[in-house]
């Protein structure tokens, strides 16, 4: 149907060589963003009934594609949270594209699963997570956060069900508490889930409290939340809620205590900063993204559950064609997240942590969270910069002074368009900020001086 032997050998040849080209590629190339009229120019129309065959499709793509794409993995990329993935992971990619698996269920994938697993499981152990404790890794945090939330809403109006005993109309709890610092995607959740977002002020470090927590839940009235949200490192500052002050109050309340830890849940693995997460133990769920600080390729959040039966009971999908799974008394990954076919997205982290033990991941986050101190304390020393806030993680907020918006943005367009860095200006407080995300460990000192230099 799509061609025969020769044809596959010769695609097989030139996919696996441009791939092991570009992963055996150091430094990188940073790229650059083209138009659609200059793609479409540079291109032009590639998809056509009698195909233009695979030679001219990877021509096209190794030549006007991929460069029109910014690599993530540059290391003078400090923009958002970017992805640097360990060349073990980014490889491993490749295998699992290869292997044709589904590790939706343990039937067709335990293989998979099982190494999955192990992966979660040494996250739930940085966390000190119990025993019973599992997940599955969905696309991203965005996903896993959602999912957590579903299985915390679920599991409140179980409960209330229970506690109701069929006399009078049990509650409904609709509301989800978090500060104005919790990624963007928690409030998506809740659009989705049409639930109610309620905001907490932070203290003066940014940080969700639990006096503040408290304060706003016997105000708002607590039976009407079935979750708190934490964030262990937010993604504009790396700012770790107080994660202990925080389930204390959930405890007093019974309710969910869901940490998001999609960037900063890799400084886990780093003693040096690892007794801000105290308290995490606690949470009743967890996430982590991978493709943030754990050298994964993009698609990979770890959720986990403290009581993983809970998020069973909200997430399995039932019908007669799946009953087959669902009655299994396996591990079938899909029952824990919203979503059912599902790639084996966590055996590239798997794979690199097999190849290089877990050692070497801390010693990468450390090495991160070094440079970050030194980005730190140049823009201290730097008269013209100003540091915003003191950091916890490897997120650096900081000001040219003298600079409105219009300046900064000016600064970062041109580092692009020398394919130089790729810093993006943020904001906060109404005010435009410079902003770098250290989480590549190939990104040096001398990057960061480099990057400051252009703003003297
Ligand atoms: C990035 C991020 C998310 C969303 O994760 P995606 O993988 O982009 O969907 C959620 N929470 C925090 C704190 C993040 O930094």
């Amino acid at each position: 149907m799509f061609g025969n032997d020769k044809a596959v050998d010769e695609l097989g040849r030139m996919v696996l060589d441009y791939a092991e080209e570009r992963l055996t590629l150091h430094p990188v190339p940073l790229d650059y963003v083209l138009s659609e009229a200059e793609l479409l120019d540079r291109a032009g129309q590639t998809i056509t009934t009698e195909g233009i065959g695979g030679a001219r499709a990877m021509d096209l793509f190794a030549e006007v594609l991929a460069p029109a794409c910014l690599s993530v993995d540059h290391p003078r990329y400090l923009s958002f949270i970017p992805c640097a993935p360990s060349d073990a992971a980014a490889m491993f990619d490749l295998v699992v594209g290869a292997s044709s698996m589904y590790a939706g269920s343990w039937l067709e994938g335990s293989g998979a699963v099982f190494a999955e697993n192990q992966a979660l499981r040494w996250i739930a152990d940085l966390a000190g997570l119990p025993e019973q404790a599992g997940g599955v890794f969905v696309p991203g945090g965005t996903i896993g956060n959602l999912s957590a939330l579903v299985a915390a809403r679920h599991a409140a109006r179980a409960r209330a069900v229970e506690e109701a005993k069929g006399e009078g109309r049990p509650l409904r709890p609709w509301r989800v508490v978090a500060t104005a610092g919790a990624h963007s995607s928690i409030q998506s959740a809740c659009d989705v889930m049409d639930a109610e977002l309620v905001t907490v002020e932070p203290d003066e470090h940014l940080r969700l409290t639990g006096p503040a927590l408290r304060e706003v839940l016997e105000r708002e009235g607590p039976e009407t939340f079935f979750a708190v949200v934490a964030t262990a490192g937010t993604t504009n500052f790396g700012v770790v809620d107080d994660l202990a002050g925080v389930a204390e109050v959930c405890a007093e309340h019974g309710i969910w205590f869901h940490v998001d830890g999609a960037y900063g849940g890799a400084a886990l693995a780093a003693p040096s900063v690892r007794s801000l997460f105290d308290g995490v133990e606690r949470a009743d769920s967890f996430i982590v993204d991978p493709h943030k600080w754990l050298f994964a390729p993009f698609d990979c959040c770890a959720l986990i559950y403290r009581e993983p039966a809970l998020a069973r009971a909200a997430h399995t999908q039932r019908a007669g064609y799946l009953d087959v799974l669902t009655e299994a008394a396996q591990w079938n990954p899909t029952d824990y997240s919203v979503g059912l076919t599902r790639r084996a997205r966590g055996l590239p982290l798997w794979f690199s942590l097999a190849t290089h033990g877990t050692a070497a991941y801390t010693r990468a986050i450390e090495r991160t969270l070094e440079v970050a101190r030194h980005a730190e304390s140049e823009v201290e020393r730097r008269p013209d910069l100003e540091l915003v806030r003191h950091r916890d993680l490897s997120v650096v907020v900081f000001r040219r002074l003298g600079w409105g918006p219009g300046d900064y943005q000016a600064w970062s367009d041109r580092m692009l368009e020398d394919e130089f860095a790729f810093v993006v200006p943020t904001t906060h407080d109404g005010e435009t900020l410079a902003r770098f995300a250290i989480v590549n460990p190939e990104t040096t000192e001398a990057d960061i001086d480099a990057i400051l230099d252009t703003m003297a």
